[in-house]
């Protein structure tokens, strides 16, 4: 049961899930609902995290 995860790494914020798509409830006049994109800040949408950045949180 291997414990590492090969690189790249899922992003820890978001998971994998870099984008979330978001009903607001509102609809537009056309009928269809609006919704919002949230982009991960984290991983910028992709999901991903850089293993040099790891590295830099973690050495000290
Ligand atoms: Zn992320």
């Amino acid at each position: 049961m291997p414990q590492h995860t090969p690189s790249p790494r899922v992003c820890r914020d978001c998971d994998g899930f870099a984008t979330a798509v978001i009903t607001t409830g509102t609809r537009r006049p056309d009928g269809t609902r609006a919704t919002l994109t949230v982009t991960c800040p984290t991983c910028k949408g992709t999901g991903h995290t850089t293993p040099t950045a790891d590295l830099v949180r973690a050495g000290r």
